[in-house]
């Protein structure tokens, strides 16, 4: 048997961090067992779907590296299917028209609540052999009064059911359109989907869903409900604790390999390990190892995970992901990979690495006052000059010898090396933070280097901090 899993998202809006986990353990679960990952796109609400929320959700996706097989089914072109569905379960008496009116709805329901019964629909249309011409009916479905149904899933283990707690479920609407669980289901057995993997706020679904795989003669799928995220307080992750879009991670720097190691191990685990590449993750997955109860958002893993990525990746790797966030021309300067290089082990975000890399490429036009006023003192203006004199005549300009001079200076004026390594810092890149000074040197180049310096001391010279 071939495992086939699916994500199937409403496109109303963004792709939320919660949607992409689930989509992730879906596509890990087929691509572990050698199956197929499909994508159902649940645009039945067609007022609120839009085709620029289904483009923002496949771009996410591609961007996380969740590939998907064959072309993603759209929900809304298989109406008829799902009509069809409906008129089986009449004929076969799983179902029934419904002509109760919002009035008798209403009043069957303040009935039941004043006798202290939970208000559901009482089933009065069941029996009803006519057909009132012209008048608008719903078609419901017949569910069982007595008895259990028990969802038997992978992750929370056995939920039973009763199915006296279920009324007669609406499956078209009085406009002839499908209902959510009608087209789920139809859509699901269409696909051949084996496991359905979806978040546990479906899971008050899954019972109806299973009574009409059975009324429908089709063989109930697998399933597995993954528990939600939860914000640091215990609530559902919502806006209210950061960013819930994954465009929103993509924007703020963050790497889709971090992002993705980082959603697996967010109720999912395999022993303490935390980092995993995306090959031992589809090895190692399984969804008896997801836990059973809401997982927590936590903000530093994610950027510890991000920094580590970031860390350990080729430099030339990051270059067009740097460059989104760059806002500079880099023809004329170093090597971008080589900045990179530099940069990789302080940085958190690729956002961070970015604003570290641009002074290399846009010269400063103002220095940071509170640096300036903290390195800058008499003594400091001969150590520059002699640095600047020093560095003109040098025949080549490599990391060692910056470094040879700058010491070779400091030694002779008996000072330390920050008394002129770090006014250089100021001058170059406008503040007191970038890689070591020799390297910066070295990949800024010694005619950029000259310039700048000269045009610094003279701005600082005047007074001109910004
Ligand atoms: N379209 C549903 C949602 O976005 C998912 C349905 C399902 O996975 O069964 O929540």
């Amino acid at each position: 048997m071939t495992i086939r899993t699916r994500f199937a998202p409403s496109p109303t809006g963004m792709l939320h961090i919660g949607g992409a986990r689930t989509a992730l353990f879906s596509w890990l679960y087929a691509r572990h067992h050698g199956g197929e990952f499909l994508l159902r796109i649940e645009d039945t609400d067609r007022q609120r779907s839009t085709p620029e929320a289904t483009e923002v959700i496949l771009d996410g996706l591609r961007w996380l590296g969740l590939d998907w097989d064959g072309e993603p089914v759209f929900q809304s072109q298989r109406q008829a299917e799902h009509v069809m569905a409906a008129e089986q379960l009449i004929e076969s008496g799983h179902a029934y028209r419904c002509y109760c009116t919002q009035d008798e709805l209403e009043a069957m329901r303040e009935a039941q609540r004043a006798a202290g019964r939970k208000p559901m629909y009482d089933g009065r249309c069941r029996h009803r052999s006519d057909q009132p011409q012209g008048k608008p009916y719903v078609v419901r479905f017949r569910s069982p009064d007595v008895g259990q149904t028990v969802v038997h899933d992978l992750v929370l283990g056995d939920v039973v059911f009763d199915n006296a707690e279920l009324d007669d479920l609406i499956l078209l609407r009085s406009d002839g359109t499908p209902t959510y669980n009608l087209a789920v289901v139809a859509d699901d057995a269409a696909m051949g989907i084996t496991h359905v993997v979806r978040g546990s706020d479906h899971l008050n679904n899954t019972p109806r869903q299973v009574q009409l795989y059975q009324a429908l003669g089709l063989p109930v799928p697998k399933f597995a409900h993954i528990p939600l995220i939860h914000g640091p307080d215990g609530s559902k992750m919502s806006k209210r604790h950061g960013a819930v879009a994954i465009t929103e991670y993509r924007e703020a720097g963050y790497l889709p390999d971090a992002l993705v190691n980082y959603l697996a191990r967010l109720g999912w685990s395999h022993g303490d390990e935390e980092v995993f590449s995306r090959d031992e993750l589809i090895e190692l997955f399984d969804l008896r190892q997801v836990g059973k109860t809401a997982a927590r958002f936590d903000q530093q893993k994610l950027d510890w995970l991000n920094a580590l990525y970031l860390r350990q990746a080729n430099p030339s790797s990051l270059v067009d992901e740097v460059l989104r966030f760059l806002h500079a021309d880099i023809a004329g300067g170093p090597d971008l990979a080589e900045v990179i290089a530099t940069l990789q082990e302080r940085s958190r975000t690729l956002v961070e690495l970015a604003d570290g890399a641009r002074f290399f490429y846009v010269r400063p036009e103002q220095y940071d006052a509170k640096a300036v006023k903290k390195h800058f003192r008499e003594d400091t203006w001969p150590l520059l000059e002699a640095f600047v004199s020093a560095i003109e005549d040098m025949a080549s300009f490599d990391r060692e010898r910056v470094h040879e001079v700058i010491r070779g200076i400091c030694e002779q004026a008996g000072v330390g090396m920050g008394k002129l390594a770090q006014p250089i810092r100021i001058l170059v890149s406008g503040g007191p933070v970038s890689p070591p000074i020799d390297k910066t040197l070295e990949l800024l180049g010694r005619d950029e280097t000259l310039l700048r310096i000269r045009k610094g001391m003279e701005r600082l010279r005047q007074g001109l901090l910004s």
